[in-house]
């Protein structure tokens, strides 16, 4: 029995034997009774409305939702406590309520509560009228759906959240459907796949709309697209690489990924996403690398000098062909094997402190000769560079080592430098030879000379003319004999008897030499001028021999015009450069080098005195020196004799 029945039942008996209007009357009394308990007990706000729109009657679930309290609540109108932005929502709606064309007024809206706070409310209105129709009140019923609208809000405001976070994302995300049917999908994907989003939703996928092909560069099998795999197989795919042919042929290679979207709980899925990153600038500079390791092996194989890495404890790491030629080892007894090992004993450890020092980073690169024993035992002469590789920190990673095989030169410099060595000791026997020799020569010279003027006075009248003519000859013979005798023996003693070099200013042998030249000079009127002269370490008669033979020359081999004899000179870097200029009659350019030997004259002694031994011995005197001698000239035009006399002298050449 319902409660209403039961409150029914007990009125009918308390009720029996009384009038029937009485009862009526308590019956209705019971159930306004009955309504003012269910009206203040409802779940929902309910209030009464009047025509005026104030509130007539509330109960207390619309004094709880509105936040005041009845006695306030009963002096307002609804317009008073409406969120300002939806004051007139009811009233809107009003007039058709009134006029009987819609049955209910429903909306949801906000009031303002007493403390502020905000509520949202669905509204319900309807309108009682009296029997003739008119208008009597109205009834509100108002249910708090603050709780829901706050979770749509929060709802709202997480997809906006994972909207942004998934528009910026740099990879693409490709939302389908079960059936592989694209519904959603980000800026990255249409920026990556190059279709705008319009194009791609509906779809099954780009792979299904766009050339594509595999990584291995073939077209790609329909039963290989993505999303078909991963139904198929039933799991996630990730590191599937695709590329998308463009028109233009390039290749847009993208790495793929695939997973299901399920509900919380549920193991069917209702989606598949996938996100596509491109790794087209990736797999571009994968294959620079490629190209330049290919560069560089061929490189390595094909280089004419050996090369090696290194490790840092002295190993071969690596070797070319040309390195396992020179050392002669097979490139696999090479390897793992202590440079060390294959060098020649004695030069084993010469490189290690250069090598320590690029190692700390004080050189760039380090040069050596150096030998290695081959396998056949067989010594190899080899320029050595070697160099560091270091990783992207600095931190050394292996040597690189360069080797050219040098055996042929450096046995050449070795036969050169014993050629040297012997050309010095038959050049300093020979000069010896020839000193001995003109030294020797003088006394019988002399004998012959003296006995043949002593016939020549004690028996003159005996002679006949022609025998007088004779002996002539041989007393200018012998003369001629003893002057070349001399001179060679002056030659000689350039390099047997020359004094040790001391600091001279090259002024006083020049001053000295003209002094010897004076009447010379005199006789032919001639200028000598001269520069400011330097002090250098020299042999300071051998300069003044040298000068005076060079002035000698140039006074003797002049031109109708008066002598001009200039010295002068000119610093250079580790030298000074003297030059005797004269105005005379100049030399053939033919003629340059051969001046410079023994007995070599251009002239007969009857043109021109000489022995032709004036300038061997100024050549002689200056390499004696550490320097060169040169002649520049023009036939008419007068000679200059250049010579460089050295600033220092290096050790051990002293006075040769
Ligand atoms: P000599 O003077 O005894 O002939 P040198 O050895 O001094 O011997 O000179 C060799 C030759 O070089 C000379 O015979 C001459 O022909 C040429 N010569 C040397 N000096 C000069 C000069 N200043 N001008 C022209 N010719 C020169």
């Amino acid at each position: 029995m319902t409660k209403a029945r039961q409150v029914e039942k007990a009125e009918e008996e308390r009720g029996r034997g009384r009038p029937a209007a009485e009862r009526a009357a308590e019956v209705v009394r019971g159930s306004e009774e009955l309504f003012q308990r269910t009206f203040e007990l409802a779940g929902l706000g309910v209030g009464y409305i009047s025509l005026d729109r104030r509130f007539m009657s509330v109960n207390n679930r619309l004094c709880e939702i509105l936040g005041y309290p009845e006695h306030e609540l009963l002096r307002l109108r609804g317009r008073d406590i409406s969120h300002p932005d939806e004051l007139d929502a009811i009233n809107e709606k009003r007039p058709q309520l009134h006029a009987g064309e819609i049955p209910c007024i429903r909306l949801e809206k906000r009031y303002v509560r007493k403390d502020r706070s905000v509520v949202w409310v669905a509204v319900t209105i309807v309108l009682e009228r009296d029997a003739a129709g008119k208008p009597l009140y109205e009834i509100a019923v108002y249910d708090d759906i603050t709780a829901r609208k706050d979770a749509e809000a929060a709802l709202v405001d997480s997809e906006a959240h994972w909207r942004a976070i998934i528009d910026s994302a740099n990879d693409g995300i490709i939302v389908c459907d079960r059936d592989m049917a694209v519904v959603d999908c980000n800026a990255a994907a249409e920026r990556i796949v190059g279709l705008a989003a319009d194009k791609l939703i509906g779809t099954q996928g780009f792979t299904s709309i766009l050339p594509c092909v595999a990584e291995d560069g073939s077209p790609l099998a329909v039963e290989e697209r993505p999303l078909r795999r991963t139904v198929r197989e039933g799991k996630p795919l990730s590191g599937v690489v695709i590329g998308i042919k463009r028109d233009d042929g390039s290749i847009t290679w993208l790495l793929v990924n695939t997973g299901f979207l399920r509900r919380p709980g549920e193991q069917s899925y209702y989606g598949i996403v996938a996100t596509v990153a491109d790794i087209s600038a990736q797999r571009r500079a994968e294959a620079a690398v490629r190209d330049s390791e290919a560069l560089f092996r061929t490189s390595f194989e094909l280089a004419s000098s050996g090369i090696a890495h290194v490790d840092l404890d002295g190993h071969f790491m690596r070797v070319n062909r040309r390195l396992t030629e020179i050392l002669g080892y097979p490139e696999n007894e090479l390897i793992g094997r202590s440079v060390k090992d294959v060098s020649f004993h004695d030069d084993r450890d010469v490189t290690d402190p250069q090598r320590a020092r690029v190692r700390a980073g004080e050189l760039e690169s380090v040069r050596f000769e150096k030998r290695y024993v081959r396998k056949n035992g067989a010594v190899v002469w080899v320029n050595l560079g070697v160099a560091l590789v270091r990783d992207g920190n600095g931190t050394p990673l292996y040597e690189i080592a360069m080797f050219d095989d040098i055996t042929e030169r450096k046995e050449a410099e070795v036969a050169l430098h014993e050629a040297h060595e012997e050309l010095k000791r038959s050049n300093s026997e020979l000069e010896q030879f020839a000193y001995v020799a003109s030294h020797d020569l003088q006394e019988p010279l002399r004998m012959v000379s003296s006995y043949t003027q002593l016939l020549g006075r004690r028996y003159a009248d005996k002679f006949d003319p022609d025998a007088k003519e004779f002996m002539a000859y041989i007393v200018d013979g012998a003369a001629r004999m003893k002057q070349l005798i001399e001179d060679l023996l002056a030659y000689s003693r350039v390099g047997t008897k020359g004094k040790d070099f001391k600091p001279v200013e090259v002024g006083k042998p020049l001053r000295r030499a003209i002094t010897n030249l004076k009447a010379a000079i005199e006789e032919s009127g001639a200028s000598v001028t001269y520069d400011s002269l330097p002090t250098i370490p020299a042999d300071e008669v051998q300069l003044a021999q040298l000068f005076q033979n060079l002035m000698g020359n140039a006074l003797k081999f002049r031109s109708p015009s008066v002598p001009r004899i200039h010295i002068g000179v000119q610093e250079k870097e580790d030298a000074f450069e003297f030059a005797v200029r004269d105005n005379g009659i100049g030399i053939e350019p033919q003629y340059f080098e051969r001046i410079f030997m023994v007995f070599q004259r251009l002239h007969n002694k009857g043109e021109y005195p000489g022995t032709g031994i004036g300038l061997a011995i100024c050549k002689k005197v200056v390499e004696r020196h550490g320097g060169h001698i040169r002649v520049e000239s023009k036939t008419g035009e007068g000679s200059a004799f250049i010579f460089t006399l050295p600033k220092q002298q290096k050790e051990g050449t002293n006075g040769g």
